[in-house]
């Protein structure tokens, strides 16, 4: 039996990636449905992390979409041919351990879980690697322990 056809069989679909973005909207394009065409147009499922949109004005919104990667590139051309501007690498987290008291709090606002609290040793681990730069740790924080780090140009 040919590979292709045990994978057929299988119902085998390729592994979904996750992809971070912020979305800027112009002002025409904010009434667009774009996590529906997301899902229908492409079967990537879009969950928003964070939107300012206001009617019949520009707008920011951060999402993290999930699909098979051809799909996703597929996607991302499409968005831009929307009018949209994708932002693709703001930057990265950093906890500055000098200020962090690993209170814990900031790790329940995070929602992938790169930010979570060990409760035997009471310190705050921070997976980087599964950080989507969504922000919602930034304002979380007391003492201002966290930070985004902008990349260079
Ligand atoms: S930016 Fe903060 S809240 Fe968002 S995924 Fe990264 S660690 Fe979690
Ligand atoms: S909220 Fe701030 S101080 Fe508390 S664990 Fe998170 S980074 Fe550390």
């Amino acid at each position: 039996m040919t590979a292709w056809l045990v994978l057929l069989i299988s119902g085998y679909r390729p592994e979904s990636v996750k992809r971070r973005l912020t979305l800027h909207f112009p002002r025409e394009a904010v009434h667009q449905p774009i996590t529906y065409r997301l899902a229908v147009d492409f079967d990537i499922a879009a969950k928003i992390l964070r939107a300012q949109i206001a009617p019949n004005q520009s707008g920011t919104m951060v999402v993290e979409l999930s699909g098979d990667i051809d799909e996703l590139d597929a996607a991302e051309l499409w968005l831009e041919q929307q009018g949209l501007a994708l932002n693709r690498a703001p930057g990265e987290i950093r906890i500055d351990p000098e200020r962090c008291v690993d209170c814990g709090i900031c790790s329940s606002v995070c929602p992938s879980g790169a930010l979570r609290f060990d409760r035997p040793s009471q310190r705050l681990q921070f997976a980087a690697a599964r950080c989507l730069v969504c922000e919602q740790c930034l304002p979380s924080c007391p003492l201002e322990a966290i930070a985004l780090v902008l990349e260079q140009p």
